[in-house]
This record gives structure tokens, C-alpha cells and sequence, in this order.
């Protein structure tokens, strides 16, 4: 230890001392935070927020919300199925804590409203941005877990109510039908060297 520290003739410059040095960090994860002068409690993505001067903030463990099991493909009405899976998803009683809580800036409480009318494509759209930090599940009243209401949702307008591609229907269909049975066979039958020179002659 410095003898120096424990000089009492040597002048402290307490002010300097105390003064709060500005630091920037960042730590991954999510948090409840609060600045200094402000009483409200925020949230958001440390990954993507800078430690400020005078910040409290405290980690927020993962939350064991209930995730539906469900097989995608053989649902065969899944806006419907919506009420089987999260049947507390109608249950929502408008607090909008979620869209509070949620550091995407998604509007929380209008898409889980959207879910339960079957609105599955603007449901998808909207929660383009979610992280899937579940922040907006802790603070719902109602039990749900409105983003995995929203992913879903999202996977449902995916599988079942989107439009697939003419070209890419009709490349399915003739690989289906063996068209290129043959191409790959000569592919998986080469050897190392082989492959390299058939990928040098494409470039
Ligand atoms: S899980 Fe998605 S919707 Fe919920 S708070 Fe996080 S980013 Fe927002
Ligand atoms: S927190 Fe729950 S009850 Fe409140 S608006 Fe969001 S989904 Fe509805």
C-alpha cells in the first residue's frame, strides 16, 4: 500500500474526489434501470444502453413464462388454435404495462389484441423488433406472454396465410419430382480435388 494514502498532512482535493466520473459500459442482458433525479424505474437492453452517471440499475433474471407446444404444420385452424394454446391471451385487461416494459418500442398491448382477432399479419410486422428479452411478460396482470402470443402468431401467418413464391413452388416441385436427382448424385459422388475443380470452372 502507498504510505502516501495514509499521510494526513497531504491535502485531499475532496471535491475531486467525490466528483462522479462518467464511465461506458455496456453489459449484456436485460435490466431495470433508474438515472439519477428520475424515480421511475425503465427498462431496457443493457447491449444497447450506456451506464450513465448516477444510474441504478439491477439484471433481470429469465422469467418462466409458459410456451405452448404445437407442431406448426398440422394445426389446422390456427387462429382458433390461438385460444387452445394461450387460452389467458382474451384475458388481457388493456394495462399496457407490456408496451411500457418493452425497450423495442413495440406497442405490446395492441398486438395482443391483433393476435386475439386474428389479425396474424400485422402481428407479424409489428414485432419485426422483438428480442425476445420477455421483459413484457413479468408485468402482465392477465399471465400472458405476449411475445410468445406474438412469435406464435408470426409463425402461424408464416406457414398457413402467406402467399409462397410461384418460382420457388415450382423449384419445389421439381426437386420433388427428381429432376435433379441425378446432378446431386454426381455432386456427392466426388471426391475433395473433384469438387474444388468443378467450384473453380463455375467462378
Ligand atoms: S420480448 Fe419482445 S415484445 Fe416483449 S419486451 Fe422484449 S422486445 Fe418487447
Ligand atoms: S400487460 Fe398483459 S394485461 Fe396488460 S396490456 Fe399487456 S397483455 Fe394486456
Amino acid at each position: 500500500m502507498d504510505q502516501k494514502a495514509f499521510d494526513r498532512n497531504v491535502l485531499i482535493d475532496q471535491e475531486e474526489v467525490l466528483r462522479p466520473k462518467m464511465v461506458t459500459v455496456e453489459i449484456a442482458g436485460k435490466k431495470y434501470y433508474r438515472t439519477k433525479d428520475d424515480p421511475k424505474v425503465r427498462t431496457c437492453l443493457a447491449c444497447s444502453t450506456a451506464v450513465e452517471d448516477g444510474m441504478s440499475f439491477s439484471m433481470m433474471a429469465p422469467f418462466p413464462a409458459r410456451k405452448a407446444t404445437y407442431q406448426m404444420a398440422e394445426l389446422k385452424d390456427p387462429k382458433q388454435d390461438l385460444f387452445n394454446l394461450y387460452p389467458e391471451a382474451p384475458m388481457c385487461r388493456n394495462c399496457n404495462a407490456c408496451t411500457e416494459a418493452c425497450p423495442q418500442g413495440i406497442d405490446v398491448r395492441d398486438g395482443v389484441w391483433k393476435a386475439v382477432f386474428g389479425d396474424f399479419k400485422s402481428v407479424s410486422e409489428m414485432f419485426m423488433d422483438c428480442v425476445m428479452c420477455g421483459l413484457c411478460t413479468p408485468v402482465c396482470i392477465a399471465d400472458i406472454a405476449p411475445n410468445l402470443v406474438a412469435l406464435y402468431a408470426s409463425r402461424a401467418q408464416g406457414a398457413h396465410f402467406m402467399e409462397k413464391p410461384k418460382r420457388l413452388q415450382e423449384r419445389i416441385g421439381e426437386i420433388e419430382q427428381g429432376h435433379y436427382t441425378k446432378e446431386w448424385d454426381r455432386i456427392l459422388g466426388m471426391n475433395d480435388q473433384e469438387l474444388k475443380d468443378v467450384c473453380a470452372a463455375i467462378k
